[in-house]
């Protein structure tokens, strides 16, 4: 019962395995600074604790996937289908975890953060007008999990 209210933070010390993989992480040096970082001994994903860690998901219904300006809430009420990818960019502080959605309620909403909103069959997404490399990762990766 004693463990019961020991409060575990995210810290060096506190973090020990990779989220991506599993395998233990060690102190490295990385560069191009030559900061010490968490490395992992496996897949050398880069552990950087001052990331963030973002969460997005892709609601899907009847075939096609919403795409919106921004990435917001959109008033949908979605299930979670589980974990399609984690993207991670060098240089960048922000790791996205994106899960699949399926649309089971809720209305789209917009809003001033939000000003275009559209369910895109996959032959029209605009890959070229997507704003970051994650969207285009996890799209991508969306639709290969849909075609296996
Ligand atoms: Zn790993």
């Amino acid at each position: 019962m004693s463990d019961a209210h020991v409060h575990h933070q995210l810290s060096p010390e506190s973090i020990r395995f990779c989220p991506l993989c599993g395998v233990g992480l060690e102190r490295r040096t990385v560069p191009p600074e030559g900061k010490q970082e968490m490395v992992c001994t496996g897949c050398s994903f880069i552990f950087y604790l001052n990331h963030k860690v973002v969460a997005a998901t892709i609601p899907e219904h009847e075939g096609r996937v919403l795409l919106t300006r921004r990435t917001i809430q959109t008033g949908l009420k979605v299930d979670l289908g589980g974990v399609l990818g984690v993207y991670s960019y060098a240089g960048t502080p922000i790791v996205i975890v994106v899960y699949r959605a399926r649309v089971v309620g809720g209305e789209i909403r917009i809003c001033h953060e939000n000003d275009r909103v559209e369910w895109v069959h996959p032959a029209d997404i605009p890959w070229d007008d997507l704003a970051f490399p994650s969207t285009q990762a996890a799209l991508r990766d969306l639709l290969s999990a849909r075609s296996d």
